[in-house]
């Protein structure tokens, strides 16, 4: 067979079976289980690694807890940095590898996967790595009604919370592991990372850099395996203090329930459907152009897509016509050749599932404007997609579809399009183009969702809060915010 990489690296490891992350060792599942993770390029199987169960999960938890006790709370805060910079250094040197890695089990353009995934993994270690030592707390002095004349010297401490589950996603693997670890770990925590099962390498891949720098034995443990055999028990495992996640509302909702029996806390980043707004007095083409990048980036596989387009009557045709162009014109094909703008959907059920709603809204009465197919062949590919003439109740207005598909509204005046943008359970994210600066103000004040991005889209960075309002979320990744999904307070209270 030939190799699939002219990087050894990749060929090596593909051809070893992906084991489990326990106390830095690489374990096989104790059940021996194992399973396959497919090329979505060409459907034909990557890779298998070991497929955790619930005697995995108590392992890792075990060997995180007994970390967290010993020596990594142990360390300085400018210790714990150290490991942080050195990760993300690895990350910068792995970059191609990794990037490949990312390309081959998700689809995603390999160029896309280096400047964007490995670049910002590598950047949020280096940014969460300066928190490590500025944890601070607030210094009071107190006296209460009950004790008069008595006074009371006071701070807070931030703590970490101790073991913390981090359930993540596949449409963007390397980096929704840094997005989680970096964090967890600059505020002291021990981590089990479980990546998706579509998408398991990278963070593999993650585990040998992890151990590479040096990183404690059981600071991080890293289980593959399915969300109902490995994710599940984690969330309801009675010795992890945290569940973050980023997924599907659905399962959101399963972590909450999972996570009631020792109230552990949760935080949850979920889905979204986001309203991207264009109004006349707009740049067109640049708005037209943001449009396409809003929701075919990723090939649409993305939480905060731009995936309701919201147009000014008056330039209504005019912006459909040059985004179905633009949809027309992108390469969709192999990641790893450098033209391709777009890859293959992640997998089979994604491609039925994207499918499965284009045919509906066609059938509902909606227009594709551009593409409405699968590419054939062996590959999950689907074409870059504008559906127009759709209605608020169709369900590929309301649903995430979770792919490179648009649906295309007109609209009057300023107060029916914010009616139209707030008419969905979801809050994640919100575009807003036009030279207007008051209106692209008073609209952002409006709009219910945790980001509002202004003449641009899909711009996230470290610093700036991020997480949903309604049911696209709970609490926020990134910024000072993320300090409070990772610690808690403690008050100390001393009679002066
Ligand atoms: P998608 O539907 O796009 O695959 P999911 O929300 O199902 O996204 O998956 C996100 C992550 O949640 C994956 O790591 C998956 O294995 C995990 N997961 C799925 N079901 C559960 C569950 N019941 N409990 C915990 N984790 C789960």
């Amino acid at each position: 067979m030939p190799e699939i990489s002219t990087n050894k690296r990749i060929n090596d490891f593909l051809a070893d079976e992906g084991k489990l992350l326990i106390n830095n060792e690489w374990r096989s599942a104790l059940s021996g289980k194992t399973f396959d993770t497919p090329n979505p390029t060409t459907g034909q199987t990557l890779a298998t690694v070991a497929d955790a169960q619930a005697e995995d999960v108590d392992a890792a938890v075990a060997a995180a807890r007994t970390a967290f006790e010993g020596e990594w709370s142990a360390l300085t805060p400018s210790a714990r940095a150290k490991y942080l910079w050195k990760i993300a250094d690895l990350i910068e040197e792995h970059a191609e590898t990794l990037a490949e890695l990312d390309s081959l089990d998700n689809g995603k353009p390999k160029l896309q996967a280096q400047f964007v995934d490995v670049a910002v993994s590598a950047d949020v270690f280096r940014y969460m790595a300066g928190w490590c030592t500025k944890l601070e707390g607030n210094t009071m002095t107190v006296s209460t009604p009950y004790a008069p004349g008595a006074m009371f010297h006071s701070y807070t401490l931030r703590e970490p919370l101790g073991v913390v589950g981090l359930i993540i996603p596949w449409n963007f693997p390397l980096m929704m592991c840094a997005w989680k670890l970096a964090p967890a770990l600059a505020c002291g925590n021990t981590a089990v990372l479980k990546p998706a099962e579509q998408t398991p390498l990278s963070a593999l891949y993650l585990g040998e850099l992890l151990i590479e720098a040096g990183l404690p034995a059981g600071v991080v443990n890293i289980l593959t395996g399915q969300g109902e055999t490995a994710g599940a028990p984690l969330s309801a495992h009675e010795d992890v203090d945290k569940i973050s996640f980023t997924g599907s509302t659905e399962v959101g909702k399963l972590i909450l329930g999972a996570a009631r029996g020792n109230l552990k806390k949760v935080t949850l980043e979920l889905g979204g459907k986001a309203p991207n707004i264009i109004f006349a007095d707009a740049d067109v083409q640049a708005a037209a152009e943001g449009a396409a990048n809003a929701i075919f980036f990723n090939q649409g596989q993305v939480c905060c897509a731009g995936s309701r387009l919201y147009v000014e009557a008056p330039i209504y045709d005019q912006v459909i016509e040059t985004l179905s162009t633009i949809a027309r014109s992108i390469k969709v094909g192999d990641g790893r050749e450098a033209d391709t703008v777009m890859g293959p959907l992640v997998s089979a059920e994604q491609l039925a599932r994207v499918s499965g709603f284009v045919e509906g809204g066609l059938a509902d009465g909606a227009t594709a404007s551009a593409g409405g197919a699968r590419i054939g062949g062996g590959g999950y590919f689907f074409q870059p997609t504008v559906l127009t003439s759709t209605r608020p109740d169709m369900a590929v207005v309301q649903e995430e579809i979770f792919g490179p598909v648009v649906v295309a509204n007109r609209f009057e005046n300023l107060e029916e399009v914010v009616a139209a943008a707030n008419d969905s359970i979801y809050g994640l994210s919100a575009g807003v183009w036009t030279k207007d600066i008051s209106r692209a103000h008073r609209v952002a004040k409006r709009i219910q969702a945790g980001t509002v991005w202004i003449n641009c889209f899909n711009v996230l960075d470290a610093s700036l809060p991020f997480g949903g309002y309604k049911q696209s979320g709970w609490g926020r990744e990134f910024g000072h915010e993320v300090l409070n999904a990772y610690t808690q307070t403690k008050s100390v209270v001393a009679m002066i």
